[in-house]
C-alpha cells in the first residue's frame, strides 16, 4: 500500500465507503486520508470532579459510579423494572456520583443496551456535554467507557464530517480507526518532503513524526511540534512556488525598455497644483526602475482610499508616452472611467498628450475615430471600462496597462490585456487596488508580484467622524443633513445592493428616494439618484449633477463605492450598514473627508444586527486606518470571506495553516523560501531535489499566476 493507493483498499473501507469519503470529503487515496487533519482535539487527559463541572464547559469527562437507574414512558410516567417492554421506554435516566457530587445521565436511544450496562455500583467514565435541566446537572447521551479505557490520557482528534458520513456509520471513532490503520500502512514508506538541511535549520520534526502526532498526539508538546512542522511546510512550499515564478519571470520575461522620464512627465510634474507625498514619489521611483529594467513590470499598487493613486497612474502613463509608447487605464465602471477621464485630461493639459475615453456607450463614429488614433499613435492614453480589452481595440505600441481597483476584474479579462503588447512583448502591468489587504494575504495572493504601498495620505485629508445609530435617530439624521446643506455641503445616501435580493433592494432604494424627496423638497433642494438599473445616460446625468454641485444629495447603491471624488461632500449616510462588509464600508466612508472642514459618516443600522455585524460597525467607528480594519476583518471572518478575494481566490487552498492566525510562520516561511532561492534560484542543487519534486505537484500548477496579473 502506498500514498497513491485508492482509499477503497484500506481495510475497513471498501467501495461503498470509499465513494462516500470521496464525495463528502474529497478523499480518493490513502494519502488524502492521512492529510486530512483533525480540526480540533478533545482533551481526554483530565477527569473533572462532578462538583467542578460547569454547564457552560464544552465537553468534559467524569469518573462516576451508577447509583440508580430509572425508565420513563413517553407520557413521563415511570415504568416498573419488572415485566419491562423496551419499546415503551422513551427515556433512561441514571443518577451517577463521585465523591464530590451527583449528576444525571440521560439516554433517549439505545436504552436497552444502556440499561444492561449501567448496573448500579459499577463505575464508568462519562464523556459528554454538561447541561443544567430543572436545576440539576445532567449529560445527554454521553460516551460511556470502562474506567481503564485506553482513550483516557490522550488528546483525541475530531475530523470534519457530514450527516451522510455519520449515517453511513463513519463516525468519529471509525475515522480514528481508519486513520490508525492508514498510518500503520504508510508511515514506514512516507518519503520526507523537506530536505535534511531545512529540517535542521528550521528546527522541524520529521514528516513521519508530524503525521503520527497530528492524528494521535501523545501530549500537547508533540502536537505543537507536529502542527508547526506541517504549517511551516505548507506555507514554505507555497511561498517557494510563488517566489520561484517571480524569479523566473523577472529574469526571463523580456519587457519594453523605457530609459527616459520624458518631456510629458516633466511638463505634467512641473504644473502640479500640489507637492507629491513622499510615498507617491517613492512609488513612482519604483515603477520607473521597473519600466527601464528591460524586464516586464508586474506591480501591485496598494493605497488606501484617497491616498492619491490616480496621480501615480498618470505619471507612470506619461513615462510610457515619453518613451514613444501608449498607455491604457482600465476602470471597473462607466462612472469611474468618466471621472478618471475628466481628471486625467486636466492633468494632461500642460503636456499636449492626447487622451481618449472608450466605454460601452461610446458611439460607433467615436469608436472609429479612437481606433484610428490608437493605430496611428496620436492617442497617447486610453481610458475606459473593459470595452478597451475587446479584440477590435488595437494599439500602435501599448507599453503600459494600468488596471484600477483590480478586484472587480476577472482573471481572463486581465489576460487579454497581456496580448495587446508591442511586437508581441507584453506591456508593463500596474494593478491598483484600494482594498487594503492584510499583509499575510497580500503575500499569498500577490506573492509573485512586486508590491508598492502608498502609506501616506496627502496633506489636507480631514478625519471623518463616524457614528452608528438606529432607526430612532432618522429624524435627527435628516436635520443634520439639512444643516450641512445650509453650510453649502453635499451628502451621499447609500443603500446596500446584495445580489440575492436585488428586487427587494431596489424597492428599498426607491422608497428611500421618495422619502428623501419629501423631506428635502424642490425647489429648495435637489436630489439625484444613481443605480444599476438606469441606462448609462441617466446615470451620467445624475452623477454629473452631484459632482458639479447642482444636486445637494445623491441617493445611490454602491456604484459610487470606488473612486468617485466630490470634495464638497461632507456627509456619507449608509443605510442598513450591517449588511455591508467592513472594507466596503471603509471604501464608502473614503468618499468624504476630501475637502470639507469636517466630514461625517453615519451608519444607519437595522433592528436585527448580529453580534459580528455590530463588531464590524464598532471597528469602523474606532479607526480610519484601512490596513488596521483589514487585519481585524480577517480575524473576524477568516481570510476566505474577505471581500475582493473571492474572485481571485487563493492560489491554492490551505490545508492546515491559516492566514489569519499564522502570520508569523508565514513571514518566516517566505523569508526562508527567499533565502533558499537566493542560493539556488531554480532549485537545481541535488539537496533541493525534494523541494523541486513537491513543486511539480498539481496544486502548484493549477493556475499560472504570472500570466494573469
Ligand atoms: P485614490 O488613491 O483613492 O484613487 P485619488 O487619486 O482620487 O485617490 O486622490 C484623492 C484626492 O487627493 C484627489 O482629489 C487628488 O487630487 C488629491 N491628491 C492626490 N495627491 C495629492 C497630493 N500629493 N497632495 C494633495 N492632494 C493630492
Ligand atoms: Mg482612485
Amino acid at each position: 500500500m502506498t500514498l497513491e493507493t485508492s482509499i477503497q483498499y484500506l481495510p475497513g473501507v471498501g467501495p461503498k465507503r470509499a465513494a462516500l469519503l470521496g464525495q463528502e470529503l474529497g478523499i480518493e487515496t490513502v494519502g488524502d486520508l492521512v492529510h486530512l487533519y483533525p480540526f480540533r482535539y478533545i482533551d481526554r487527559s483530565s477527569i473533572v470532579r462532578i462538583a467542578d463541572v460547569q454547564p457552560d464547559l464544552a465537553l468534559v469527562q467524569v469518573r462516576a459510579t451508577v447509583q440508580k437507574v430509572r425508565l420513563f414512558a413517553k407520557n413521563g410516567a415511570e415504568l416498573p423494572a419488572e415485566k419491562l417492554k423496551y419499546n415503551a421506554v422513551s427515556r433512561l435516566s441514571a443518577m451517577v456520583a463521585d465523591d464530590s457530587g451527583e449528576m444525571e445521565v440521560v439516554f433517549f436511544k439505545g436504552v436497552k443496551w444502556m440499561h444492561e450496562r449501567l448496573v448500579p455500583g459499577n463505575t464508568f467514565i462519562f464523556f459528554g456535554k454538561p447541561a443544567v435541566f430543572q436545576n440539576h446537572l445532567n449529560m445527554v447521551h454521553p460516551e460511556v467507557d470502562a474506567p481503564d479505557n485506553s482513550n483516557t490520557g490522550v488528546l483525541t482528534g475530531v475530523y470534519p464530517s457530514t450527516e451522510k458520513l455519520k449515517n453511513a456509520g463513519i463516525t468519529g471513532k471509525v475515522m480514528l480507526k481508519l486513520m490508525a490503520t492508514a498510518l500503520n500502512e504508510v508511515l514506514p514508506i512516507v518519503p520526507e518532503t523537506l530536505p535534511d538541511y531545512v529540517l535542521k535549520e528550521k528546527g522541524l520534526v520529521p514528516l513521519t513524526f508530524a503525521l503520527r502526532q497530528i492524528h494521535f498526539p501523545v501530549d500537547q508538546a508533540s502536537l505543537g511540534k507536529a502542527s508547526y512542522r506541517l504549517k511551516f511546510e505548507e506555507l514554505f512550499l507555497l511561498q517557494l512556488s510563488l517566489l520561484k515564478q517571480k524569479y523566473i519571470r523577472s529574469h526571463n520575461a523580456v519587457g519594453l525598455t523605457m530609459t527616459q522620464v520624458g518631456q510629458p512627465f516633466n511638463d505634467c510634474f512641473n504644473a502640479l497644483p500640489y507637492e507629491l507625498t513622499g510615498a507617491q514619489k517613492r512609488v513612482i521611483r519604483e515603477i520607473r526602475e521597473d519600466m527601464k529594467s528591460g524586464h516586464q513590470m508586474n506591480r501591485l499598487l496598494q493605497g488606501d482610499v484617497g491616498s492619491g493613486k490616480t496621480m501615480v497612474a498618470v505619471l507612470s502613463a506619461l513615462i510610457a508616452v515619453g518613451n514613444g509608447y501608449q498607455a491604457c487605464i482600465m476602470a471597473p465602471t462607466e462612472v469611474l472611467s468618466q471621472q478618471h477621464y475628466a481628471n486625467v485630461s486636466k492633468y494632461l493639459q500642460p503636456t499636449g498628450v492626447r487622451c481618449a475615453l472608450l466605454t460601452g456607450t461610446t458611439t460607433a463614429a467615436q469608436r472609429r475615430e479612437i481606433h484610428a488614433g490608437l493605430q496611428d499613435g496620436s492617442i497617447g492614453i486610453l481610458i475606459g471600462t473593459h470595452a478597451l480589452i475587446e479584440d477590435t481595440v488595437q494599439f500602435k505600441a501599448l507599453g503600459l496597462a494600468i488596471v484600477d481597483e483590480q478586484h472587480r476584474f476577472g482573471v481572463e479579462q486581465r489576460a487579454r490585456l497581456w496580448n495587446k503588447g508591442y511586437q508581441s512583448i507584453p506591456p508593463h502591468v500596474l494593478v491598483m487596488t484600494a482594498t487594503p489587504i492584510p499583509r499575510t494575504l497580500a503575500m499569498t495572493l500577490y506573492g509573485d508580484l512586486d508590491v508598492s504601498v502608498i502609506d501616506e495620505m496627502p496633506p489636507g485629508r480631514k478625519p471623518v467622524t463616524t457614528m452608528c445609530v438606529g432607526e430612532s435617530k432618522r429624524h435627527a439624521m435628516h436635520n443634520f443633513i439639512r444643516d450641512e446643506i445650509a453650510k453649502g455641503r453635499q451628502a451621499f445616501i447609500v443603500y446596500p445592493l446584495i445580489f440575492e435580493s436585488e428586487k427587494l433592494d431596489y424597492k428599498n432604494l426607491q422608497l428611500g428616494y421618495e422619502e428623501i424627496m419629501k423631506v428635502f423638497p424642490l425647489p429648495d433642494y435637489k436630489v439625484a439618484i444613481v443605480h444599476g438599473q438606469q441606462n448609462a445616460q441617466e446615470k451620467a446625468f445624475n452623477m454629473d449633477a452631484f459632482v458639479a454641485g447642482r444636486a445637494n444629495i445623491l441617493v445611490s447603491t454602491t456604484v459610487i463605492e470606488v473612486g468617485v471624488d466630490v470634495p464638497n461632500a461632507s456627509v456619507m449616510v449608509i443605510e442598513s450598514a450591517e449588511r455591508f462588509g467592513l472594507s466596503q464600508l471603509h471604501q464608502l466612508r473614503g468618499r468624504v473627508g476630501r475637502g470639507a472642514e469636517r466630514s461625517y459618516c453615519i451608519l444607519m443600522k437595522g433592528t436585527k444586527v448580529s453580534k459580528e455585524s455590530q463588531k464590524r460597525l464598532d471597528l469602523l467607528c474606532a479607526t480610519e486606518n484601512g490596513f488596521e480594519l483589514a487585519e481585524e476583518d480577517m480575524k473576524l471572518r477568516g481570510p476566505g470571506d474577505l471581500e475582493g478575494t473571492q474572485q481571485s481566490g487563493l492560489p491554492i487552498s490551505l490545508n492546515i495553516a491559516s492566514l489569519a492566525k499564522d502570520g508569523l510562520i508565514l513571514s518566516d516561511a517566505r523569508a526562508y523560501a527567499q533565502h533558499v532561492l537566493d542560493q539556488d534560484p531554480t532549485l537545481q542543487d541535488q539537496k533541493n531535489a525534494p523541494l523541486l519534486k513537491e513543486l511539480q505537484r498539481d496544486k502548484y500548477k493549477t493556475k499560472d499566476y504570472s500570466q494573469i496579473s
